[in-house]
């Protein structure tokens, strides 16, 4: 994307998202348990943010948390998540965002798997899969 990101306006959003996508990412809204498109995958390859294409979460480290959503236990670059907190529905959570556009993804917990001990609990609708091109391996 020529634009940046971070300055794209809120209309603009909500014509370039589906309805899920803009609640999710631009209201910081959560899909349901187990509706995602990407709870269950487990294809080799790379989740980029569906607004801005900044590349996320990889395959590698996705993990079967039982939750319902995509797991990770890190980002593909650290730098390319931030975190905040949030203390709405009544608790304090660790919030996940993009750190290119913003984009609300999730939460991070510190219930994950040995040794980083983190999970990222993101919701499909704010990420695109892209599945590895097995030729250019
Ligand atoms: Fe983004």
């Amino acid at each position: 994307m020529s634009e940046d990101p971070s300055l794209i306006g809120d209309d603009q959003w909500r014509k370039k998202l589906t309805r899920l996508q803009y609640e999710v990412t631009r209201r910081k809204g959560t899909e349901a348990p187990f509706s995602g498109e990407y709870c269950n995958c487990k294809q080799d390859g790379m989740y980029t943010c569906v607004c801005c294409g900044a590349e996320l979460f990889s395959s590698a480290d996705k993990f079967d948390s039982g939750t319902g959503w995509p797991s990770f236990t890190r980002a593909a670059q650290p730098q390319q998540v931030k975190t905040e907190e949030d203390r709405s529905h009544g608790m304090v959570r660790q919030e996940v965002v993009c750190s290119a556009c913003r984009a609300h993804l999730g939460h991070v917990f510190d219930d994950g798997p040995a040794p980083g001990g983190l999970r990222f609990c993101i919701n499909s609708a704010s990420l695109k899969f892209s599945a590895r091109d097995e030729d250019s391996g």
